[in-house]
Formats: C-alpha cells, structure tokens, sequence
C-alpha cells in the first residue's frame, strides 16, 4: 500500500552537504559563523533590523515577551485557534492570556474580538498566521495603536506566505518563526525572532546565551577575556548545525512553496463539487503558505470516523489545530464558539512538498468514500 504522510520534511543533499561544512569548520554549538550568516540572511530577507536565530519558535514568543516588558499579572491578547505557543509564552512570564475569538472564514484572529477584549490590564496581543494565512495585520495594528499596545506576529507557519504584498515575518514589528520539521522551512527545530527594533534584538540575544555575549566572539579576542554575566539568561541558542541546514531551506522557500501551492490547487479543483467539505479560503488581498490544508466538515459527518478510514488506506490525517481556551491547563472562563467549531469539524489532509499528482488523487477519492460511509442524511 502506497502510504501518503499527512507531513514531510523536504531535507536532502544540498543540507546534508551544508551539515558536513559545519562538521570540518570545528563550531558546531550556537552564534557561530553558520548562525550569524543566518541572521544577517533572515534580516534581509525580512527587511528587520534586527533577526536573532533560536532553537525554536517558542522560545522565540517568550523572549518577545520578556523583552517587551511583559510583567506578572498583564493581560496579553492571544489568538485562540492555533497551536498553543502564543498562550504558553505568556504564561512563563506570569501574565495572562486573554484568548480571542476568530473569524469563521480564515481561522484567523479576529480584530472585532481583539478590541472588545482591551481592558486596562492589556498590554499587547500576538496574532497568529494560522496554519500558514496571515491575519488581518492592517485591522489589528489600528487597535494596538490606539491603545498603546504591542503587536507580535506568531508566523511559525508562515514562511513564505504574504499579506498585501509584505511578508509573512514583516507584519508586525516583532515576528516569531519557527523551523519545525512539520513547517514549510526546517532545520528539524529551529525558530528566529525578526523585529524592526535593533535594541530589541540585541536583548533577545543575549537572553538567548545565559546573558553573556557569544562564546565565539570571545574565543576571537586576543588575550584572555572572561565574560561577565549581567542578567540572568537562557539556553535558546539555535546550533551552527541547524543554521547551515535553513541557511540552504531558505534558498529553496520559494520551490517548496510551489510545490505546496500546486497541492493546495489539486486539492481545490479535485474537491470543488465535494458538498460535505468546505474548502480554505483564501482572502484576496494575502497568500497562503499551505502548511497544513485543512477542510471543513459537514456538521452531519462523524470525522473520528473518516479519520480512522484515511489511516487504515494509508493515508495521514489530522485534527488541524486547536481552540486554546478549552485546553485544561489555561482554566479559561471565556468561550470562543467560532474557534470551538472550527477545533471540532476541521479535518487536516496530507500536505508537504513531495506529494505527487497521483497521490492527491488517491486522498481525495479515498475522503469522498469515507464521507458518503460516516455521515448522516
Ligand atoms: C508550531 C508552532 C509554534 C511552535 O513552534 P516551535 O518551533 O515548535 O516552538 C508556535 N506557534 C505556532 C502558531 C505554531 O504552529
């Protein structure tokens, strides 16, 4: 049976050639030559002034956080259906995360919620690019500036998708990346923080290194410089190893976006007369970076049931992502009933670089038969 992965990772030559360089040059841990070239890469192609290369995209959101200033008992606005990082961040600095409703269309947060949830403890809100579609940057920066709010853009799905023809990265003017395995772009974990604020930067990266500058710059220096620990930091450094690995994923962001694009198409074409499903959408003013393609199921439809058909044909399937606020460990009091359905009939179908035209071919008749099986009239 031919297995169809719901993800791949797109790794091959090219970075195992680039992860063999970083063998003989004798500097494989973090901030090295590999890592900073990365950097400067990252704030070029994102036009930042600053881009600082992390060990993953969590890290990223909470030295965002501690470096803009977010104290114990703030409120931060969080988008609610996505993987829970935003949330999870703004609980290690001991604030609270005010969960947002989204727009039933995108998935995405939505800035009518976002401004009914401003209180006078808010200090910021971090919008996610969920699953890959940027949010309503344009809506929600109105809000965060008329209240004197920061805006962090969670894009750890988003490489490579735009917004009214900026980046996905460039929307808010702190950014967080992430370099999963399961993202469009990955060194296996990997994140990055861009921002349009140097001094920003600069904080983060030394919070990212225990709070010392990096041991690669000392060991240049002639002489013998002890480095002096001025606050107290982190390990979040991303590895030289993983930097030479995106450095060449970066370089190819624009092929395997291609290929994903392509899948995205198949998918709709093929899909399009399917009424049991509803298919992404796709405002006209962004694009989309495919990381997960999720449809929508038809409320008569019992999913747990096409989902147990797809994997026993083979074929990898999921859940999509989650509504945050129903999650235990929050003890949330807010309800987000358009993230709540989403979080119940969203069903993610296989998508990655390599899927082949025959392959969606098979998803997709193999999902119309176990819909016509598990849905009632
Ligand atoms: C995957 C993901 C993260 C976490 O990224 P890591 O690099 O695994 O820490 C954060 N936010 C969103 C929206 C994600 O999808």
């Amino acid at each position: 049976m031919d297995r169809v992965p719901l993800v791949h990772a797109s790794l091959g030559e090219q970075e195992l050639a680039a992860v063999a360089e970083v063998f003989s040059s004798g500097w494989p841990a973090g901030q090295g030559p590999q890592g900073k070239a990365l950097e400067t890469e990252l704030a070029e192609r994102y036009g930042a002034a600053g881009a600082v290369a992390l060990s993953n995209c969590g890290a990223a959101l909470h030295l965002a956080l501690l470096a803009l200033g977010v104290q114990p008992g703030d409120e931060v606005i969080v988008a609610d259906y996505t993987f829970p990082a935003p949330a999870h961040a703004v609980r290690y600095v001991g604030a609270v995360p005010v969960f947002a409703d989204v727009r039933a269309d995108t998935g995405t947060i939505d800035p009518l919620a976002v401004a009914d949830l401003v209180g006078p403890r808010t200090v910021g809100v971090i919008a996610v690019d969920t699953v890959g579609l940027p949010a309503d940057y344009e809506d929600l920066k109105l809000i965060t500036d008329r209240h004197g709010l920061f805006l962090v853009e969670d894009a750890a799905c988003a490489v490579g998708a735009t917004y009214r023809g900026r980046e996905a990265g460039a929307l808010a003017p702190v950014a967080c990346l992430s370099f999963h395995g399961r993202k469009g772009a990955t060194s296996g974990e990997g994140g990055a923080l861009l921002t349009a604020d140097p001094a920003l930067a600069a904080k983060a990266r030394l919070q990212s290194s225990f709070g010392i500058q990096p041991i690669f710059d000392q060991a240049q220096i002639v002489g013998l410089p002890i480095p002096v620990f001025t606050e107290i930091g982190y390990n979040y450094k991303l590895s030289d190893i993983a930097a030479a690995i995106l450095r060449v994923q970066l370089g190819r962001i624009g092929e395997l976006l291609d290929r994903r694009c392509a899948v995205a198409a198949q998918y709709a074409e093929l899909l399009a007369d399917e009424e049991l499903v509803t298919l992404p959408h796709v405002p006209p003013d962004r694009t989309h970076a495919w990381q997960t393609y999720m449809v929508k199921l038809d409320a008569g439809v019992d999913r747990a049931g096409v989902a147990a058909d797809l994997r026993a044909q083979g074929i990898g399937c999921g859940h999509g992502t989650w509504a945050c606020h129903l999650q235990p460990v929050y003890e949330a009091k807010q309800e987000c009933p358009v993230s709540a359905s989403l979080f119940q009939s969203h069903l993610a179908i296989p998508m990655h670089a390599e899927l082949t035209a025959g392959q969606v071919e098979r998803v997709v008749d193999t999902l119309r038969t176990a819909l016509r099986a598990h849905s009632r009239p």
